[in-house]
């Protein structure tokens, strides 16, 4: 599927931000393998919980312990769902003004485009990267559009 609401610039800018990474236990074991380490050396290391959740640390000019500013995102093969699901988060699927205000952040966002197709192509998107997932507690808030899905 080719997108025409959203074309990433690789400014960086979502990579940078406190605590908003979660990664579930099914991310914690892909990012673990790509660097080959256990889970538990992969969550002492680079972890913290929040909540009854897990998030990625930060650094402290806040971007995120994995991102380099010459090569970008160091685990991209492995990196966590709201990751590859970014800016397709339920917030911005939903509501016009999160879509308005995340254009401010985020650069590849087409505004042109509209929100409704924003949100089409969003949906599907998430479908088809099996990034649309259930409501659960270990996995990130803005990924789970499953009531969307089953909407459309
Ligand atoms: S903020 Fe948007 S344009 Fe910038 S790197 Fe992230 S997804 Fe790409
Ligand atoms: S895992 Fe990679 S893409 Fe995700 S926030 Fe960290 S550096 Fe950015």
């Amino acid at each position: 599927m080719t997108l025409t609401v959203f074309d990433c610039t690789m400014c960086g800018q979502c990579c940078q931000g406190q605590g908003g990474i979660v990664v579930s236990p099914m991310e914690q074991l892909r990012l673990a393998e790509f660097l080959h380490i256990s889970v538990a050396e992969f969550c002492a290391l680079y972890t913290i919980p929040q909540g009854n959740k897990i998030i990625l640390c930060t650094r402290e000019d806040e971007y995120c312990i994995f991102f380099d500013p010459q090569k970008a995102c160091t685990v991209h093969p492995a990196k966590p769902d709201v990751c590859r699901a970014w800016p397709f988060f339920r917030g911005n699927l939903v509501d016009q003004t999160s879509w308005e205000l995340a254009q401010d952040y985020c650069s590849g966002i087409k505004a042109q485009a509209g929100h409704e197709e924003f949100a089409r192509q969003g949906l599907r998107y998430l479908v088809d990267n099996a990034l649309a997932k259930k409501n659960d507690n270990l996995e990130a808030t803005a990924l789970q559009v499953e009531d969307l899905v089953d909407k459309n």
